[in-house]
């Protein structure tokens, strides 16, 4: 016993440090860090490479230090600047807007083609709708040289963009530099739109796009690739080796039946058919509307594609902003007392843009969930028990919500404040212990449209729900 207490004091002193000191250090040098990324936001580049440099040496070998050096180095990205924000970076899916090739003088040119982006969102559906579901952030990337990789020249350049072997010369980027640049912005959805400044039209794919040059007209189809998965819909060949690959919107075969938007066909959406000539093929691939889709020649998304989108905005963004009292971790069941004073439970939802997301309240007596799941208890609470695979930031895996058994207490939509209320006085329930959920849903539903948005969700992308337990007495 006293020679491990002993030992523990050696390592201390080994360290050099007492740990609250490096604590302190560490936050220090964290603060150091944010103030040279706000230099960097305002446009005074040289000052925050400065900045980095000094605390590179100031902080060597500690983590700190570590980005500190290799945010001083000729290519880097000196910070991350937000520039539409509409809720906290968790809650919402953040685009990191980045650049390739832009050299010092360079950075004003693509601060306005930054900005420049947004607005080009907020004009196409389903993103106009669910516009308050996002936030653009831009990245203060600077590259040593202006350069583009290709035809025998190599740069340095931050993501090291290079002109693809196809027969238009596509602009393209290193992935694993992206992603490096991604993992130092806190909050990011691994998510960006890359302008590769010398570079021609576009390519994009595992939630990065890129786009050559200015070519606004790209962005939002490029983005359809890269966030939504989209396939082209367009038939012309973009290069001689391609081969049509089938997706969310290219089917290899014309069996209605068959294709992957078949549901939309059962519905019977008017513009909604079975098209020849998609993905880069004029033949033996399909496509689900005539012309007018982004993924083709047009300015706005198919219904097809829109729910794609839709519900790649819901695998990232939960309906629930916010609840109060806060709902307990799954398996506690710390109870809200309801004695004398009425009681009151409060969510915020998303607003979308024109509609309104539908809520649910249902109150159900606390023993229909046993809390050791064994012989005899009903299946569902078994398997409500059961721990979620739910992660931060992928609702994908928690499957769709069961069915509850009863009807619901109390239906209603959010309403313009975004803000759903269950008010409970004593009288209004027995003695006892209660379950209460509140499920909130976008159906989908906008005015004056005769389809909803999402006709299939299989995953249960669209709903959301939070659990309270309530002691009656
Ligand atoms: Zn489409």
């Amino acid at each position: 016993m006293a020679l491990r207490r002993v030992a523990r004091f050696v390592g201390a002193i080994g360290l050099g440090l007492c740990p609250l000191l490096a604590a302190q250090e560490a936050q220090d040098a964290a603060a150091q860090i944010e103030r040279a990324q706000e230099l960097a936001c305002r446009g005074r580049h040289a000052e925050a490479r400065a900045l980095y440099k000094k605390l590179a040496a100031e902080f060597a070998g500690t983590e700190e230090g570590k980005l500190a050096a290799k945010r001083a180095l000729p290519s880097a990205l000196l910070g991350a600047c937000m520039l539409v924000e509409n809720g906290p970076s968790a809650k919402r899916v953040d685009i990191v807007l980045l650049g390739d090739g832009f050299e010092l003088d360079h950075q004003r040119a693509f601060d306005e083609l930054a900005e420049d982006v947004p607005p080009l969102f907020e004009r196409v559906e389903p993103f106009r709708e669910y516009w308050s579901y996002l936030n653009f952030v831009r990245g203060v990337c600077l590259s040593a040289d202006g350069g583009i990789d290709g035809f025998g020249r190599d740069y340095d350049t931050l993501l090291g963009g290079f002109t693809l072997d196809t027969d238009a010369g596509h602009a393209s980027v290193d992935g694993e530099k992206v992603r490096d640049a991604l993992e130092q912005i806190p909050g990011s959805d691994a998510l960006a739109l890359v302008f590769v400044r010398l570079g021609l039209l576009g390519t994009a794919g595992g939630g990065i796009a890129v786009i050559g040059g200015r070519e606004a007209n790209t962005v939002i189809h490029e983005w359809g690739h890269a966030f939504g998965g989209l396939g082209d819909e367009y038939s012309s060949r973009t290069s001689k080796h391609r081969t049509a690959s089938a997706g969310i919107n290219v089917a290899l075969t014309d069996d209605p039946k068959k294709v992957p938007w078949r549901h939309w066909l059962e519905a019977r959406h008017p513009s909604v058919g079975v098209y020849e000539g998609a993905s880069g093929q004029p033949m033996h691939a399909w496509r689900p509307t005539a012309s007018g889709c982004a993924m083709n020649d047009g300015q706005a998304f198919c219904p097809v594609c829109r729910e794609a989108l839709v519900l790649r905005l819901y695998s990232i963004v939960d309906p629930i902003e916010e609840v109060t009292p806060l709902a307990p971790p799954p398996g506690i069941r710390e109870p809200i007392v309801l004695w004398q004073d009425p009681i009151e439970i409060r969510v915020r939802t998303l607003k979308p843009a024109t509609h309104d997301l539908e809520v649910r309240w249902w109150i159900e007596s606390a023993g229909m969930y046993p809390i050791t799941p064994g012989p005899g208890g009903p299946a569902e609470a078994r398997e409500l028990i059961a721990p979620t695979k739910e992660t931060p930031g992928d609702r994908t895996q928690r499957g769709p919500l069961r069915a509850l058994p009863v009807a619901p207490y109390k239906e209603h939509d959010t309403g313009k404040d975004g803000v759903a209320t269950l008010r409970l006085a004593r009288d209004d329930l027995k003695p006892g212990l209660y379950r209460v959920t509140c499920r909130v849903k976008d159906t989908t539903r906008l005015r004056g449209e005769r389809f909803p948005w999402v006709l299939k969700d299989e995953r249960g992308l669209l709903e959301s729900e939070r659990v309270w337990w309530l002691e009656v007495r």
